[in-house]
This record gives C-alpha cells, structure tokens and sequence, in this order.
C-alpha cells in the first residue's frame, strides 16, 4: 500500500499537479524497478492460495467490511488491473477528486454512469448544446427505461432550467442536472454553482440531485468543477488527456462513495479501459499540461486573428468576452484558461464554410477535438448533423459555421494556412 498523501509532498511542500504526472500513483518497486509502469497485459490474475482468493472475493462482492490495511486483490481485468488503477489515481490529482473511474470511451463513462444513479420516473435537465452521442442517449435511450430527460437551451442559463423544473412535479422527480460547460461548437457557459445552488435546493434527505459536469473541453486544467460543488465530472479523455488522437477513453470523478458506485455498474456493463488504453493514457498525463498551455496559447492568436479578417462574421472564443458580458462573469468566476476550442462564421454560408475547410493544407478536415495536430469541421453537417435545422439555429449552429481545435503548430502556420483557405471563402 502506497501512501497518496505523502506521495503529494516533499516535508511540508506541495508537489504541484504537472510534475505528480510523472510519478504518481506507481512505484518501481512493484515492477523489477521499471522506470515506467508496464502494460499488465493479462485477463486473470493468479491467487497465492484458495483463502487468499476468498478474501479477495469477500471485498469485492461487499460480503463483509474491507479491513484496515487490506487492499483489494487483484482477481479478474474486468474488476480491475493495476495500469487501469494507476491511471485513475493519476487522473484524480488535476480535479483534486477523491476517486476516478476510467472507461473505454467518453460514451461509456456518460451512460455507465447516468445508469448508475437514474431510475424510472426521475429527471434529468441539460443545457443544449450537447455532445451528440449524450443528446441520443438522453433523447432516445433514457426515455425507454421510463426516465424523463428534459433539455433547455444553455443561453437561457440557469433561469431557463428554473423554467424547465416549474413544470409539473419535475422539481419533485429531479435526480440529475447534466452540464456540458463550455457547450460545443458555440462555447456558451452555463454557471456551474448556480447548478449546484438548484440541485441543493431541489433535493432532500432521501433524495440527492447531482451535478454532473462533462468538463472535456476545458478540463483538467482549466476547470475544476468539483471545487464548484458538482458531483461527479465527465470526461471524454480521447480529446485533450489522450492528446494524440490515437485513442478513445472516458473518465467520471467525484467522491469515492459515487465513484464506487459508477465502477460496480462498470464491472457488470464491463465497459473499463483495458490496459493498452489505460497505458497509453499514463503516457499522454506527462505532458498534458504542455499541450494544453501550448495550445491555449495557439488559441489566442488564431483567435484574434479571425476576429479581424474581413470575411469572418462572427468568432465565439472564450478569450474574447468582455467584461459587463454576463458570459463573462462566469467565465471570471469557473475558468482559469480559455482552452483551445474557437468557432467562427465566415461571410456566406455552407458553400463559403466548405471552400474554406476544402483549401485547408496543414489544419486537418476531421471532427474530435484536444489532439496535437491541428482539426477543422462543419458542425452543421458535420458534429451535430441530427439536430433538426431549427434547433441548430436556436443554439447558434448557422451554415456558416466552421469549428476549430487548434493544436501545438508554430500559430504563425496556422494562420498562413487560414490566411490562404479565407482567400478561397
Ligand atoms: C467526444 C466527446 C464525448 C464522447 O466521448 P468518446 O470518447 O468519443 O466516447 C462526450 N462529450 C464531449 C464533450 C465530447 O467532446
């Protein structure tokens, strides 16, 4: 047994998260002294005894009380491994979450974990825009296990979630507030305390409404819902955590009584990462925080950029708000980085938008987001291609709408390979 306190200092001085990534979570010792934790690249793991293996057994069906020192045994991949144990205590540092739960995609973290706490007849409310694969899971699957998924849109705030909860006995039946802040493609924010305010309020002794935050496209480093009172945070972390677009997993983190809970109906749904995944992930962790500085920076300079070219209508970019936008105050309030994530519309419309993305040569045309490499899209047909026409316009999703994920490229290439596709616009 490792101490994870101790682990976080040296005497009396805090490690900082970055340099936690390198170390955290693994010790050499377990591994012949390998510098790097290997890829325990096995399905089953072999009991010294038959007493050892009741034990192990004992602890994780929950038939009796885990004892002081006892750590729970190793006994079958899809319980646990130990790359899947080291990522996860290597992934809770950023959010200062007591525990994580690592999945093998963004999706099965969503679902595993909104299985996991809603059942027929509560409600969940979320702010769209929303990630597609969530919209279709609340839209579609949740209604036929009797649960009701109730959506505003994200730029009435939190006075439209009021709205949406003085309907009926919703406020009554209310088990989930869902938000994806910023939102994707417009980066609209939704406040996440007054989330929290709601839920608290809304809730009672016998019933707990939480706060999930999908915080993919700031987090970790940039927002730290937890800190904020949500409950439990999301990830997609195939985007910025992985980093390198050559991988799909997903992350929930929150309390350790959540987080078991979420990682017992992870065991039965068996939607875990596996350990070429997991490792894979310990590897992008290292050099997380330089990526994603990298490209905020990036960011800022693609950004202004686009805000001052003639035949660019519209950018929606964090970095942008202005002091007296309400917006703003959120932002002031529950981000400390402006990410990576900008949109813009070019003058025209889908015609316009597609020549530009068409004369791209170092931006790559692919949907994903958070990887080294630079990526452009078309949300309206691309990402959020099932939103009806309308609703697109609704959440600000016009033809003219191209999204960007800027990557580590020097920004001066980025934005000669803007300078010359907006010629063709
Ligand atoms: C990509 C994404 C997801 C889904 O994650 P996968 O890893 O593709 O399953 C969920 N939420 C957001 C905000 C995303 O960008």
């Amino acid at each position: 047994m490792w101490d994870k306190e101790k682990k976080k200092h040296i005497g009396d001085h805090e490690v900082k998260p970055e340099s936690l990534m390198m170390s955290y979570g693994y010790t050499p010792e377990w591994s012949e002294g390998a510098a790097k934790p290997p890829i325990f690249q096995t399905s089953t793991f072999v009991f010294e005894s038959a007493e050892a293996g009741k034990a192990f057994f004992e602890v994780a069906y929950g038939l009796r009380e885990k004892k002081p020192a006892e750590t729970p045994g190793l006994i079958y991949s899809r319980l646990n491994n130990p790359g899947l144990e080291i990522t996860e205590d290597r992934l809770t540092v950023w959010d200062g979450a007591e525990a994580a739960a690592v999945f093998e995609s963004g999706m099965a973290a969503i679902s595993t974990t909104v299985l996991t706490f809603l059942r027929p007849n509560d409600v969940v409310v979320f702010p769209e825009p929303i990630y597609g694969g969530t919209e279709y899971l609340f839209h579609e699957v949740l209604p036929q296990f009797g649960i009701e998924a109730v959506c505003l849109p994200a730029t009435e705030g939190v006075k439209g979630l009021e709205r949406v909860l003085a309907e009926g006995d919703r406020r009554k039946r209310l088990r989930m507030i869902f938000v994806e802040t910023p939102a994707n493609p417009t980066n609209a924010l939704m406040d996440i305390e007054a989330c929290v305010a709601i839920a608290r309020a809304s809730g009672d002794g016998e019933r707990r409404v939480l706060v999930a935050v999908d915080n993919t496209f700031l987090g970790p480093l940039f927002q730290h819902p937890l800190n904020l009172g949500a409950d439990l945070v999301l990830y997609s972390l195939t985007k910025y955590v992985g980093g390198h677009s050559d991988l799909i997993a997903g992350g929930c983190l929150g309390s350790a009584e959540l987080v078991d809970q979420v990682k017992v109906t992870r065991t039965i749904f068996g939607t875990m990462a596996g350990p070429w995944t997991s490792w894979l992930l310990l590897r992008s962790l290292e050099t997380l925080k330089l990526r994603m500085t990298s490209q905020m920076k990036n960011a800022r300079y693609v950004a202004d950029y686009l805000l001052d070219h003639s035949k660019v209508e519209r950018v929606h970019y964090l970095g942008h708000l202005q002091e007296g936008d309400p917006q703003f105050e959120i932002y002031r309030k529950q981000c400390v980085g402006s990410g990576a994530m900008i949109s813009f519309e070019v003058r025209g419309g889908e015609a316009e938008a597609f020549r530009l993305l068409n004369a791209l040569k170092l931006i790559k045309l692919a949907v994903s987001l958070g990887g080294t490499e630079s990526l452009a899209e078309h949300p309206g047909t691309m990402t959020h291609a099932d939103v009806p026409p309308e609703d697109q316009l609704r959440m600000g999703i016009t033809p003219a709408l191209v999204r960007i994920s800027v990557g580590i490229e020097h920004p001066d290439d980025l934005i000669a390979d803007l300078e010359q596709a907006l010629e063709n616009v």
